[in-house]
């Protein structure tokens, strides 16, 4: 029962899209206009596009974990935990608290925002044996995966133990794979420095993706030089190749090659967050059908957006979907905290309309290519627009300065390569890292909500 009068408004997910959407909120709404209240398992927000670079180690974890409490204007009711489902009918959200208590959370304005998880597919073996690239979690714990490769390479007296040791796949052309190739072959290749006994030309790096292009977004001659880049440092790309079989010690992959690694990163694009599908409302490919204005047609105070929506790109036209990129969720975040106040208020909803920037891509050290408004750019200006573009949209000062000073330190004095070994012995296939078993049937959301029902 409500009993308190402010309308209450529930956002699930602090990602781009949902703490946007809260800091805006708590901005333009006075505080006895309407409680917020924030769903999230993390204390923070994670810098996703920065996470190769945890992963290789030029930047430490926390620097790109910006904190949800520093903010000025910050009074927002934080509840630590996980949407596992959402009645539309009773306009309640169930919340799996990180102490595993079942919550029934009602709201009057729902904005979902729980983001995407790695897409995987029936691939035998896939699911147990390969590494997302999708929390801070599984980038701290690759990077320990890695060096721990070299140092169990290093220490074994068997040929063939070390040669599988000291190759890794990577599957997925996109930003994410490719950034992390070309980051964790970095990595690696200065660290083998440190193991004399290490035959460099062993460690051997694979880029696949079952696309004809890497990153098509970036157009043909933008394209062909950052695969240019790759394969100078002795990235083996394979294109209109996938994974066919994945076992602990051996990948293979649909053309038949059959490469001796215990790494397999799969990056091979994402899906709305399994959330969405508790609703039992219309999807698109997954994600959240809403209207322009990134409400759910049909339903009062229900809106979706980010990773998890398929909002339409209407500066694009044709029935195109915005894709899932930082740049769209964070612009949709400020925009539906705008059209939620507009409901609340009895005003006018506004359409969202974004026009793409462009894209940048951090290859790492000196090498990236980027295409701001266009312009393509390859080499020192490409990465000076990447990191410059990425720092600014760190949104607090704290965050600017510790990546700042974690790309200088870096610069100037190189990586250490210490395994921590915090996580070595926690299970870490996807679904320990991205909880997606976690969720409810829209039957069990129902019985959640109404009770066991009478047989
Ligand atoms: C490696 C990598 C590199 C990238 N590089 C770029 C780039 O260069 N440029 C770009 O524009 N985009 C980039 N992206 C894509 C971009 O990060 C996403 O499109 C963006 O994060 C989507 O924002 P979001 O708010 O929808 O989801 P997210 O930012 O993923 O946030 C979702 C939030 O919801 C939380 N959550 C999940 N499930 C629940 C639940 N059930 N209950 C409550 N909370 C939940 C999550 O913990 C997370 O905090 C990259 C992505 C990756 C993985």
């Amino acid at each position: 029962m409500n009993t308190v009068t402010r309308p209450r408004i529930l956002v699930v997910g602090a990602g781009f899209a949902g703490v946007e959407c809260v800091r805006r909120l708590e901005r333009k709404l006075s505080p006895d206009e309407a409680d917020v209240t924030l769903v999230t398992p993390f204390a923070y927000q994670l810098y996703l596009p920065l996470l190769p670079q945890v992963a290789s180690g030029v930047l430490t974890p926390q620097s790109i974990a910006v904190s949800l409490r520093r903010s000025k204007k910050y009074r927002t009711r934080i509840i630590p935990g996980g949407a596992i489902g959402v009645d539309l009918k009773s306009k309640v959200c169930v919340i799996r608290t990180i102490t595993d208590e079942i919550v029934n959370e009602p709201y009057d304005y729902i904005v979902l925002a729980p983001g995407s998880i790695t897409r995987t597919f029936d691939i035998p073996g896939l699911t147990d044996h390969a590494f997302g690239m999708k929390t801070l979690a599984e980038a701290a714990y690759i990077r320990d995966h890695v060096i721990s490769q070299l140092d169990l390479a290093d220490a074994s007296q068997d040929p063939v133990e070390r040669a599988s040791r000291l190759q890794f796949v990577v599957v997925g052309g996109g930003y994410a794979g490719t950034e992390t190739a070309a980051c964790l072959q970095r990595l690696t290749h200065a660290a083998v420095k440190r193991y004399p006994r290490l035959d460099p030309s062993l460690i051997k790096w694979h880029l696949i993706d079952i696309a004809p292009k890497l990153m098509p977004e970036l157009g043909d001659k933008l394209g062909s030089s950052a695969q240019e880049i790759l394969r100078r440092r002795g990235i083996d790309i394979s294109l209109g190749t996938s994974i066919a079989k994945a076992g602990p010690e051996e990948v293979t992959f649909t053309d038949g090659r059959v490469i001796p690694t215990r790494t397999l990163i799969w990056t091979a694009g994402v899906v709305a967050s399994p959330l969405i599908a508790t609703l039992g409302a219309e999807t698109v490919k997954g994600r959240l059908a809403v209207g322009s204005e990134m409400n759910l047609p049909g339903e009062d105070g229900v809106f979706a957006l980010g990773d998890s929506a398929a909002v339409p790109d209407l500066a694009k036209g044709d029935g195109a979907m915005c894709p899932p990129t930082a740049q769209h969720a964070l612009r949709q975040g400020k925009h539906v905290a705008d059209n939620v106040i507009a409901s609340l208020r009895g005003q006018a909803m506004k359409p969202y309309v974004h026009k793409d920037l462009g894209l940048v891509v951090d290859l790492g050290g000196t090498d990236a290519v980027s295409k701001p408004l266009g312009i393509e750019l390859r080499g020192l200006p490409a990465q000076a627009v990447a990191r410059g573009y990425h720092w600014s949209a760190l949104r607090t000062n704290v965050a600017k300065t510790r990546v700042m000073t974690n790309w200088l330190l870096n610069a100037v004095a190189g990586d250490d390569f210490v395994r921590t070994g915090f996580q070595a012995r926690k299970a870490a296939r996807l679904k320990d890292f991205e909880y997606t078993d976690a969720y409810l049937t829209p039957e069990q959301v129902r019985e959640q909500v109404d009770g066991p029902r009478p047989d």
